[in-house]
């Protein structure tokens, strides 16, 4: 009977640590035809591929409205403009002045979660990008919890943050069991646990770094997650790695490696 417990015990560790690793499109999925960052084209365009997730940033306006947007600055720093603003500092209709790449104005947070509601399949994850006081970040992270309740998205919503008050303010706020991961990777596995969230989503040259940290924080019952993964090599040093997600521009390339690397 012991050994029949142990032997089912090393299985489930074993199908534990085997699970498949999921995509996640970074800004939803941008480098494809007519999409963009963070647009409502790239959202729709990471539903339409059935990956695990399309990832996406938000910031509070000057008059209080949450935006799907990157940077402090609008368009981010990526894109060619002689204009450009500081979507903190600036209105609603300031940031939807300026239009992102493919011709569509800033999506705010509601035309998100609209579009993420109508897919149950792809969850939206969330980052809360960091702002200029503790104050406002409370009211951005209360803000966006209670959208994504109003839209009774909260199975289908996940959070990740660079700023450990963010994340901080995510496990108060969030209702319990909501999946809150931390981006900046400074923090071992432990120590993450310790502040109460349930996963590390860091850069990939950090985990190359520190490959221990992965199974450290399985073990942990945390998930891992690896941003900004985009060329072959990398991809499937994560997919060997068994990490949890893989974040990526190119989430059609890494559901092919998943297929033909994944044990
Ligand atoms: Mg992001």
């Amino acid at each position: 009977m012991k050994k029949f417990i142990l032997f089912a015990i090393a299985l489930t560790a074993t199908m534990a640590l085997s699970a498949e690793t999921k995509v996640i499109a970074h800004r939803g999925f941008h480098t494809t035809e007519g999409s963009a960052r963070n647009s409502m084209v790239a959202l729709q365009k990471a539903q339409q591929i059935g990956i695990y997730g399309s990832e996406c940033d938000v910031n509070l306006t000057k008059d209080g409205v949450i935006v799907v947007a990157h940077g402090g600055s609008h368009p981010d720093k990526m894109v060619k403009c002689d204009n450009r603003i500081t979507i903190q500092k600036s209105t609603l209709e300031q940031c939807q002045s300026i239009l992102l790449e493919n011709g569509e104005k800033m999506p705010t947070l509601d035309e998100y979660l609209a579009q993420t509601k109508k897919d149950p399949k792809t969850k939206l994850i969330i980052e809360i990008k960091s702002h200029t006081t503790p104050q406002k970040e409370t009211e951005i992270v209360e803000g966006t919890i209670n959208k994504v309740k109003e839209y009774g998205l909260e199975n289908q919503v996940e959070y990740i943050a660079f700023r450990p008050f963010v994340c901080q303010e995510l496990k108060r706020l969030a209702p319990e069991g909501t999946p809150i991961a931390y981006l900046n990777g400074d923090y071992d596995p432990t120590y993450v646990k310790g502040m109460g969230l349930s996963g590390i989503d860091y850069k990939f040259n950090v985990l190359k770094k520190k490959p221990k940290w992965i199974k450290q924080a399985q073990k942990k019952g945390l998930t891992v997650n690896v941003w900004t993964v985009n060329n072959d090599e990398d991809i499937i040093w994560c997919i060997e790695q068994g990490v949890d997600y893989i974040t990526t521009d190119y989430p059609t390339r890494v559901q092919e490696l998943i297929k033909q690397y994944q044990k």
